[in-house]
């Protein structure tokens, strides 16, 4: 095999402590040694971001966005530097960069950037010179020279937008599973790692709770055809790729079951019924920055309605309060909300070519007396919103009804 370049990153929990900061540096001196040119992307130490959050919440409840741009940023500034010296101590040459450093451009919008370029010379120049380059993930610098953060798990976007940039044979995630599983097996013990699954059903399983990698940096991945290794760094057992669709990738029915806990659903009573009223209530919800997920519309009677939808746990308190309102003003009946939910999934992109697993899912449900509250179907998925307590028992009879553990 070539000369290969090759973008890995390294998460929190791969980089707590010493100890693991000294275990990746050897396994990264390990591909160097084959002959590796390696970029290197690192997240801060364990819980180091969230640590820096709640020191910001006890100075002030809504410190600005910039100067929690220049605080989150600093634990990855810690990390590269440490990993570099821990790299230097095997004997071989590193060195570390911040994101501005690099020249990881963003837009402005702070704590959650857009990277708009990212100048490689730089990465360039200490590759030939056979360094090993560190890059601090989660961080870029905007056109004003302000620091940026590219929301919270932003060090996946900063390894796949490199890998994608510096044309990278391969971009690994280190984390601290093996890979992703077919259920969380937390809750379904017979759940089996993926070997491999495509970018759209990988975007839907992140977005449904399945939190091994940012969602955003999968996109970009995408978008970009940049092949992703997902691993444990405590061990050289391979993961999961994740990787575009194939013929081959059709044949598996149901790639995996996902459960969403932190979801609560709003119904609107008695809303009237006449063009363009659910364009109001969703246009103001949008406005202030809502996101809906599943949408339901009940069948009229007298000219008369129930709209009821989902959002996020994060996101409800505002969307209750601007729902009250613009019931109000439509002249609609009592809004209430419902926080005794579970989003169920199941992901496929062999759904495409298979009619009946929509009925399958249902039929399994019902068959554990489990009801069915709302349904939204996507052409690679299909959710069902249940009570919270068959949550669980819900993951298991899926699991087992496509057969995921064998
Ligand atoms: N340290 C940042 C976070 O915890 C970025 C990352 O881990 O990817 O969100
Ligand atoms: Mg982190």
């Amino acid at each position: 095999m070539g000369k290969r370049l090759i973008v890995q990153k390294y998460g929190g929990s791969s980089v707590a402590n010493v100890e693991r900061i000294q275990n990746v540096a050897k396994r990264v001196v390990g591909y160097k040694k084959k002959g590796n040119d390696l970029v290197v992307v690192v997240s801060a130490l364990g819980d180091t971001t969230d640590e820096l959050i709640e020191l910001a919440s006890q100075i002030n409840s809504e410190p600005s966005e910039r100067e929690m741009d220049m605080l989150l940023s600093t634990g990855e500034q810690i990390s590269v530097a440490l990993l570099a010296m821990a790299i230097h101590k095997l004997g071989f040459e590193a060195i570390s960069f911040t994101g501005a450093q690099v020249g990881i451009i963003t837009d402005t919008t702070h704590t959650r950037a857009r990277v708009i370029k990212i100048n490689t010379q730089k990465i360039r120049k200490e590759l030939a010179k056979g360094k090993i380059v560190i890059v601090a993930g989660f961080q870029g610098v905007a056109l004003n020279h302000d620091i940026t953060t590219l929301g919270r798990g932003g060090s996946d976007l900063t390894a796949v937008a490199l890998a994608k940039e510096l044309k990278a044979d391969l971009c690994e995630i280190y984390t601290d599973v093996p890979g992703i599983y077919t259920a969380d097996p937390r809750i379904e013990p017979k759940a089996k790692k993926i070997d491999i699954i495509t970018y759209d059903e990988m975007l839907i399983m992140a977005s449904l709770g399945a939190q091994v990698m940012q969602a955003r940096s999968i996109e970009v991945a995408k978008k970009f055809n940049v092949l992703i290794h997902v691993r444990s760094s405590f061990s050289d057992k391979p993961g999961t790729m994740i990787t575009k669709e194939g013929k081959k990738m059709e044949g598996v029915l149901v790639r995996g079951v996902t459960l969403n806990k932190s979801e609560v659903k709003i119904a609107i009573y008695a809303v009237p019924d006449r063009p363009g009223i659910a364009a109001t209530i969703f246009n103001q919800l949008a406005k202030m920055g809502v996101s809906v997920d599943m949408i339901v519309q009940n069948v009229s009677h007298f000219r008369q309605t129930d709209i009821s939808f989902t959002v996020n746990k994060a996101d409800a308190p505002k969307a209750l309060r601007l729902t009250r309102k613009v019931a109000s003003e439509i002249k609609a009946g009592e809004v209430v909300e419902d926080q005794d939910i579970a989003r169920i999934s199941i992901v496929g992109v062999g759904m495409k070519s298979h009619p009946g697993v929509a009925a399958a899912m249902f039929e399994s449900l019902a068959r554990n007396k489990i009801n069915i509250e709302m349904i939204s179907t996507s052409d690679i998925s299909i959710s069902c919103i249940i009570k919270k307590k068959f949550a669980e028992a819900a993951v298991k009879a899926l699991h087992e009804k496509f057969g995921l553990a064998k």
